[in-house]
């Protein structure tokens, strides 16, 4: 597995099947672990903040969320690698976690989601385990109670849709005292499953589209997408200086 530094972050250039596979054997592992499904958003924020670059290049695995990320790795000299987003990750360990019976825990997204989402995985794939389910709009306060249900209940995986970054310092801040094997950030993945927000049609994914139709139907992302461009920036003078 090639590990590529796209402006001092770690990703995995792994394929789909790849990803499954590794988190199996973490599964199988039963000690704790962290995936990240990473953008080039994140790359770009974590440029400046070093408690992130390091979480992230600790993550024990980083797959390239994000046609941006893929096209920094190959334009750095990595070879090619496909996209393996958060949402195509879930579904595909939803049909894992369904033949193998892991448990699995959903936490975030607002009141309600996780449920449904919880329920159209389990209609999908019929047997899979929703030991429990939390919203993500806890109070401090409550984080205690919620650490102690997690524990109680033993997922073996977890999946925190608490938006980007926050659910990576999250599930790092809690990976150990948790033990769950595998914690993934899944971004707003609940809610396009549970069937609060539609994902992009087919042909902007194929297209390679989809950051622009989430920006058309969510214009409150421009101000995160602005920093695609100057990603890009940084990763063309990258290269620049590699070469120099
Ligand atoms: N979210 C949450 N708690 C928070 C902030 C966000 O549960 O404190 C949820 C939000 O409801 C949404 C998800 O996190 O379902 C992902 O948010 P975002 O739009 O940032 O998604 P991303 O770009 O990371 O996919």
């Amino acid at each position: 597995m090639e590990r590529a530094n796209i402006l001092g972050c770690g990703v995995d250039l792994v394929s789909m099947e790849q990803a499954v596979t590794l988190i199996e054997k973490m599964v199988e592992s039963g000690r704790p672990h962290q995936v990240i499904t990473l953008n080039a958003e994140i790359i770009y924020q974590a440029r400046e903040d070093a408690d992130l670059q390091r979480i992230i290049n600790h993550a024990d695995l980083v797959t390239p969320d994000g046609i941006g990320v893929v096209w920094a790795a190959g334009y750095l000299g990595y070879r090619s690698a496909g996209r393996v987003t958060g949402i195509d990750l879930l579904e595909q360990i939803g049909a894992k976690a369904a033949e193998l019976g892991w448990k699995v825990y959903l936490l975030g997204s607002a009141p309600g989601v996780a449920e449904a989402a919880g329920k159209a995985l389990q209609n999908r794939y019929p047997g899979l385990k929703v030991v429990g389910t939390h919203h993500g709009y806890f109070k401090n306060e409550d984080l205690p109670a919620l650490l102690d249900e997690i524990k109680e209940l033993g997922p073996d995986l977890l999946c925190a849709a608490l938006g980007a970054p926050g659910q990576e310092i999250w599930i790092s801040r809690y990976k150990e005292q948790l033990g769950v094997p595998v914690m993934i950030g899944v971004g707003g993945s609940l809610d396009v499953i549970g069937g609060f927000k539609q994902r992009a049609p087919e042909l902007f994914i194929k297209l390679n589209l989809e950051w622009f139709y989430r920006l058309v139907s969510e214009p409150s992302r421009l101000k995160r997408q602005m920093v695609l461009p100057r990603f890009a920036g940084r990763v063309l003078r990258e290269k620049h200086r590699k070469r120099s």
